[in-house]
């Protein structure tokens, strides 16, 4: 049996790894932590009974206690419960999919602690990689990407020579606004932006999606994963969204992972790699499928991919500034407090206002946090 944690097992990478353990009958899960959503969470218990369950709120914790009462499980809050659930004692792998960079801690925790990190919560790369990268090396531990670009770079990777690596082809589908100019995204509901034509995920990364602030943060997360330069990593729109990335070698040589949108593949196979099992779904139909479209992402209106590269290039915390701006503008976009265009105009201002502070430590990246929440909050 192998063991596992999910942080995040209510959203949906987080159910998606839940189903792939419901097919497949030698996982045991162990842990689970989630945000609020103690209904699921009571579900989650009852069937795949983990002994221990981290719930944020300590006071919706004391709500599923009542829940669970007649079940063998200990029920933890707040950040201790996160870490709690991130080291413990007999998991092998734990999977990251809670959403943004909260999941830094718990993650630095669990490498500690000598887990291998099935890693969604692509944040927690972005702002602290330079401290995560290095620590996995130390203590021997693997991060497997669930992202699916990271996932398709990763197999593209195998049985080549590293050193041979030229350059990796990050695709896109480009989003729901592909193709449209800036002033017809002046009255974006949230609706538009939560439409993705490909893929369905939680809320911040379909938002994320659209701004295609999510490929400049995957652009920095590929350079952690692949200890490549920002530069050696290209966007390409694929609109169709069925090849997840390539990657291009020293002889010209382009190697690409193809499949059907579905995140159960990149999950299952950071779970059991460098195994490949049966996996339930559609398959590729190339007779119907007829063609695949490739385009060069349009900067100039999604501007947040160059301020990505610009972020990544200058690494210490300007990444960290990015992200948090980013998080904080989505939350306000979503409860429609902010502009559309204003998400990536607030990423912007933040990264202009910020002095940098190169190599910085885990309590930097924290103040960093804090610093651009208190920026934007004085400008409302
Ligand atoms: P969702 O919004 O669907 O789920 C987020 C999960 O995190 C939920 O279980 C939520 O709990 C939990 N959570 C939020 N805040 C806290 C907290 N303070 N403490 C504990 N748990 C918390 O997100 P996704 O599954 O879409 O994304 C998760 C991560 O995976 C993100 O980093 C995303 O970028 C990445 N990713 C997602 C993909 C996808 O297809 N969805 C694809 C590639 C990467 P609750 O439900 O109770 O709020
Ligand atoms: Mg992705």
């Amino acid at each position: 049996m192998k063991k596992i944690a999910i942080l995040g097992s209510t959203g949906s990478i987080g159910t998606q790894t839940l189903e792939i353990v419901r097919e497949n009958k030698d996982i045991e899960v162990l842990g689970l932590a989630a945000g609020s959503n103690i209904r699921l969470l009571e579900e989650q218990i009852r069937e795949f009974k983990p002994r221990l369950v981290a719930v944020w709120e300590e006071e919706k914790a004391k709500e599923l206690r009542v829940l669970a009462a007649d079940l063998d499980v200990e029920i933890v809050s707040g950040m201790e419960g996160l870490i709690r659930v991130s080291v413990l004692e007999e998991t092998e792998i734990l999977v990251t999919a809670i959403v943004g960079m909260i999941g830094i801690r718990p993650t630095i925790e669990a490498v500690k602690a000598g887990k291998d990190i099935a890693l969604a919560n692509k944040e927690t790369l972005v702002t602290a990689g330079h401290i995560i990268m290095p620590l996995a090396k130390e203590r021997h531990v693997s991060i497997l990407p669930v992202d699916s670009e990271h996932s398709a770079i990763f197999q593209a990777l195998r049985g080549n020579e590293k050193k041979a690596l030229h350059k990796i082809l990050l695709t896109a589908s480009g989003g729901p606004f592909r193709g449209k100019k800036q002033e017809e995204l002046l009255n974006i509901r949230v609706e538009d932006a939560l439409k993705h034509p490909n893929w369905s995920m939680g809320q911040k990364i379909t938002i994320d999606s659209s701004t295609m602030v999510n490929k400049g943060l995957e652009v920095m997360e590929a350079r952690w994963l692949f200890d490549v330069e920002i530069d050696q990593i290209q966007v390409v729109i694929q609109p169709q969204s069925m090849i997840h990335s390539m990657v291009e070698y020293k002889d010209g040589a382009v190697m690409a992972q193809l499949g059907t949108p579905d995140m159960k593949l990149p999950i299952q196979y950071a779970l059991y790699y460098p195994q490949r099992r049966y996996l339930k779904g559609d398959r590729l139909d190339f007779w119907s499928i007829g063609r695949l479209d490739f385009e060069r992402p349009d900067m100039d209106t999604f501007y947040a991919l160059l301020l990505a590269y610009e972020a990544g290039r200058e690494g210490g915390t300007l990444p960290t500034v990015f992200n948090a701006a980013n998080e904080l503008a989505v939350k306000m976009f979503l409860n429609r407090e902010i502009k559309y265009l204003e998400i990536t105009e607030i990423i912007e201002d933040c990264m202009r206002a910020h002095k940098n502070i190169e190599n910085p430590a885990l309590e930097e990246i924290l103040t960093v946090e804090a610093e651009v929440y208190e920026r934007i909050e004085s400008r409302r």
